[in-house]
């Protein structure tokens, strides 16, 4: 989806009050599977990727570019196709740091081959002024493209609840000199990445000032992007999106429910991946373990979406376009 059209949906899931799902897929199997849970309940999705997706051996295997290249080409054909065009599908860079980060972001940006629908740089390294002086370069990419861009702004997610001043400094200094590209704001909500972070620490109501405040500063609705999901209740989900979160990340649990899933598959399969045994290359095949994969992260998946709200919405969506 375009990076207008996508500002344009965010905005949506803040009036309607629901989150999009953000999954961190890193392969073609798991895009495939978010796609299909996406289109079951009839919901709009993000797929997004982050450096090391795109250097991982099912993209770019070493560069960054050629991932992001066969990441875009892959995704691209599989919205088109048929069976997913109905399915509103944002594309979002996540976690992109490092020498290379501002190199792969403008590729992102210009659309060399294929546009990003949502852009965010990792921050975790960065000074308040660094993160400010890279994302207005972001901006000035675009500038110099002729392009637009939608832009997520993160600050501090794994250290606690970020004051509600570092919005003032960080939203305000971009949105005075490059207004209407913000899209999403990430601050520290309390998540943490991972897995075992204090669920008890997670504050629905610095949500809602985050979001508060940073719609008063660009004069529109910004909702929330949740860094750090994985680890909360489905409870805890529910507070979050109705505190003003629109873009859910998922990343660890995903994983977990995969690679499980792929141990399940090879531990009952064992005998049939004897060579002697008559099944054996369809047991062997990428298809045969991704196949049965889907079987239990789809449902998954689905599960995610409909507590985030997201049911139905891809209908409501083209209703109102
Ligand atoms: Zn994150």
């Amino acid at each position: 989806m375009k990076p207008a059209e996508s500002r344009a949906l965010l905005e949506l899931a803040a009036q309607q009050r629901y989150a999009l799902l953000a999954v961190n897929a890193d392969s073609q199997a798991a895009v495939t599977d978010c796609l299909e849970a996406a289109r079951a309940c009839d919901a709009p999705i993000i797929i997004e990727t982050s450096l090391w997706q795109l250097t991982g051996h099912s993209y770019g295997n070493g560069d960054p570019i050629l991932g992001l290249t066969r990441y875009l080409a892959d995704l691209t054909a599989l919205s088109k196709s048929d069976r997913y065009r109905t399915v509103p599908v944002l594309f979002h860079t996540d976690h992109i740091k490092g020498p290379d980060a501002l190199r792969i972001l403008s590729a992102a940006i210009r659309g060399v081959p294929y546009r990003a629908s949502t852009v965010s740089l990792d921050s975790s390294e960065l000074s308040e002024e660094e993160n400010i002086d890279l994302i207005c370069r972001l901006c000035e990419i675009a500038d110099d493209a002729e392009v637009p861009l939608s832009l997520e702004v993160e600050a501090g997610i794994d250290a606690g609840v970020t004051e509600l001043a570092a919005a003032d400094r960080l939203l305000g200094a971009v949105e005075a000199s490059h207004p209407n590209r913000l899209a999403l704001w990430a601050p520290g909500v309390g998540t943490q990445h991972g897995l075992s972070m204090r669920r008890d620490a997670f504050s629905p109501a610095a949500v809602e000032q985050h979001q508060r405040r940073a719609s008063e500063i660009c004069g529109r609705p910004i909702g929330i992007a949740l860094h750090g999901s994985s680890g909360l209740s489905e409870s805890d989900l529910r507070a979050g999106v109705a505190a003003g979160v629109v873009k859910v990340n998922w990343s660890s649990e995903s994983l977990l429910i995969r690679s499980r899933a792929a141990q399940e598959y090879y531990a009952t399969h064992a005998c049939e991946l004897e060579k002697t045994h008559p099944n054996w290359k369809s047991a062997a095949m990428d298809n045969g373990v991704q196949s049965f994969v889907s079987t239990r992260y789809v449902p998954a998946v689905i599960h995610r979406i409909q507590t985030l709200g997201g049911e139905g919405q891809a209908a409501e969506w083209h209703d109102r376009r």
